[in-house]
């Protein structure tokens, strides 16, 4: 359907790192992407429900509610469940990756992001997302 290809592709940043967060944001925006963020898990959660984005970016190392308890949060929730979360972390063992999977996570980015090939990744998991909705 026309309107959904017209419709601009929205991402969910949750991130407490304001350097990062902005250097993300600004890659994502320029790619065409809408971007809304969130500093917190607890604001993160809530403007997903709310605003309805085709992907959430969870930094897992967030204040108070951590960026894996937030994934599952999402996950539980009907109005959330689809849509799909990479987590980006700065712990890339292998068992951090296996905890993102197990929280739902459909993909886990090590941090520094590489911002050449965020957008591709970002607009291929949407993708993903969307054939497997039907
Ligand atoms: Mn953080």
């Amino acid at each position: 359907m026309t309107w959904e290809l017209e419709r601009m592709l929205r991402v969910l940043l949750v991130e407490d790192d304001e350097l990062n967060m902005e250097l993300l944001h600004t890659v994502l925006e320029a790619s065409g992407f809408d971007v809304l963020t969130a500093a917190d898990a607890r604001a993160g959660v809530e403007l997903a429900r709310r605003e309805q984005p085709d992907v959430v970016l969870m930094d897992l190392q967030l204040p108070e509610m951590d960026g894996l308890e937030a994934t599952r949060v999402l996950r539980k929730d009907p109005k959330t469940s689809h849509i799909p979360v990479i987590a980006v972390t700065a712990h890339v063992k292998k068992d951090d990756e296996k905890r993102s999977f197990e929280a739902g996570c459909v993909l886990h980015l090590p941090k520094p992001v590489d911002t050449r090939s965020l957008p591709e990744i970002v607009a291929r998991v949407i993708d993903e997302a969307a054939e497997r909705a039907g």
